[in-house]
């Protein structure tokens, strides 16, 4: 099993995501980093399935925002 990077770069104003730091690439926000892996939060984590295999780079809350029917796919996925 490999291991997924574990930190993503979320721009503040329209919560677009990157993989590196700097300014936001839709509306020049600087990005934040963002530890999906640090918080005991759930939503902060990435969504994965039960063998630990990550379903998306974003956190849950980001796919909250962004594309709930997303989201509602993977936590049908997950409970199974
Ligand atoms: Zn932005």
């Amino acid at each position: 099993m490999s291991i997924e990077p574990t930190i993503v770069y979320v721009c503040p104003h329209c919560f677009s995501v990157g993989q590196s730091p700097g300014r936001c690439s839709d509306c020049g926000e600087t990005r934040v980093e963002c530890h999906p892996g640090d918080s005991g939060n759930p939503s902060c984590k990435p969504p994965m399935d039960k063998e630990g295999r990550i379903l998306s780079r974003a956190p849950l809350w980001w796919l909250a925002h962004s594309v709930p029917y997303l989201r509602d796919q993977i936590k049908k996925f997950m409970s199974k």
